[in-house]
């Protein structure tokens, strides 16, 4: 019984399936586009691409039948991953019994029970695509994407770790690499320190990489001193930025693959970044700009913060200038700053940097209103807690800054 089969059984879902199958019907009369279209949105240029202009992808529409030449195999897979984006899959509700309808799900690690010696013994391109989250940062993470790389005819690069290596690429900061790490984790955070305290006084213990049991030898991965995006180990085919991706890149995504597959609709262009424009986030954003100088800077909750009045004016670090949009400014809308999880625009390299030069460049500093000293510059930029943790939340995996350094003597 496969993954679905018993989803549907586990929640009662012959009602949902029958509601879908109503949905499909439905379509079929009211709509007189064909069901599966090359004119889908996927396929524009990314200068017009826009989630914000078009609802989800109706995947009801995709299989008004059988598919013609069977399911595609579709596997799902998560990296150094925290399994938002995997639960993000789910986010296009009852549609994901039709994902069911039109796939085999051959590999899903949180959800489904596939084996890595399962995709070890398929032929070289028997997987339609494998959907990929998270970083690379162990042996197991390089190992399980090259395997899908190599069965796999399509690769999607899924979330915001996969494309531009996320939070976990924070921990190429830390001067010390992968032992630095372990050894803050299992022997000086509250919790381990007592544990150890309590059971391993004298000879505190870290998970090793092979440990001989009775039954045999178990193996753990080894973790990386370097976390790495998705594009820099494997060949990749498409991006879908954010953390996680909106609702509509994730139908648009299904759609593209379900045309493909089912419809002979040609797909993207390789390398395409799904459901983003070319222009920056603040273009999304409805707050209104006045671009005032900053003299102070706050975070949310230590001000009344103006509905309307953009972020940055009210001295709230806000990263839309540096961010590409695409996500329709969820997070402005709703009052906090964006973090830049949909990586950059295309004419920048660098968004933490270029987050803090806007930044920047609204102190008065300027000739005509030189009201501020470079000391009280500085003296206000270091009320930044954690500026790189800061500006490069999302995309420290493709910074030019490899890695953080201890001076000898120093710190
Ligand atoms: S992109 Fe966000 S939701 Fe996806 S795995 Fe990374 S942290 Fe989790
Ligand atoms: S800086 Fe932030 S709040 Fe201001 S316009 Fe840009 S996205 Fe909106
Ligand atoms: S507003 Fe920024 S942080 Fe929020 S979802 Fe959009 S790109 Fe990501």
């Amino acid at each position: 019984m496969s993954f679905f089969d018993r989803f549907r059984k586990k929640n009662d879902a012959g009602t949902a399936k029958k509601e879908v199958a109503k949905d499909v019907k439905k379509d079929a009369k009211t709509k007189t586009a064909p069901a599966v279209s090359g004119g889908s949105c996927y396929t524009k240029t990314a200068e017009s691409i826009s989630t914000a202009q078009l609802p989800a992808a109706d995947l009801g529409e995709l299989l008004p039948g059988a598919p013609p030449n069977g399911k595609i195999n579709l596997a799902i897979y998560w990296a150094a991953a925290c399994g938002g984006c995997d639960v993000s899959l789910l986010d296009i509700n009852e549609r994901i019994l039709t994902v069911g309808d039109m796939a085999n799900i051959v590999m899903w690690p949180i959800a489904s029970d596939g084996k890595e010696h399962d995709i070890a013994a398929m032929e070289d391109g028997e997987i339609t695509v494998s959907i990929i989250s998270g970083a690379v940062r162990n042996t197991e993470n390089e190992h399980m994407v090259k395997l899908l790389r190599k069965k796999s005819k399509i690769v999607v690069c899924y979330g915001a770790c996969a494309c531009f290596g996320g939070s976990p690429a924070l921990a190429n900061l830390v001067p010390g690499g992968k032992n630095e790490i372990l050894d803050y984790v299992y022997k000086k955070i509250p919790s381990t320190a007592n544990f150890q305290a309590d059971y391993h006084k004298n000879s505190p213990v870290i998970p090793q990489t092979k440990y001989a049991a009775p039954e045999g030898e178990l193996v753990l991965p080894t973790l990386y001193d370097t976390v790495r995006t998705l594009d820099q180990v494997i060949d990749v085919d498409y991006f879908v930025p954010g953390c996680p991706p909106l609702q509509e890149s994730i139908s648009y995504m299904l759609k593209a693959v379900a045309d493909f597959a089912y419809g002979g609709v040609p797909l993207p262009p390789k390398g395409t970044t799904i459901g983003v424009v070319t222009r920056t986030l603040c273009e999304q954003c409805p707050r209104r700009k006045e671009y005032r100088r900053i003299t102070k800077i706050v975070e949310p909750h230590e001000i009344d913060v103006d509905p309307e009045l953009c972020l940055v004016d009210q001295g709230i670090l806000c990263l839309g200038p540096a961010t590409v949009g695409g996500c329709n400014a969820r997070c402005t809308r709703a009052g906090q700053p964006c973090r830049g999880c949909y990586g950059p625009t295309t004419a920048v390299q660098e968004q933490g940097a270029s987050a803090l030069t806007a930044i920047a460049s609204l102190f008065p500093v300027l000739d005509e209103d030189a009201t501020m000293e470079e000391d009280k510059v500085i003296d206000i930029m270091s009320t930044i807690k954690d500026p790189l943790g800061y500006f490069y939340a999302f995309t420290m995996g493709k910074s030019l800054i490899k890695k953080s350094v201890t001076e000898k003597g120093g710190k």
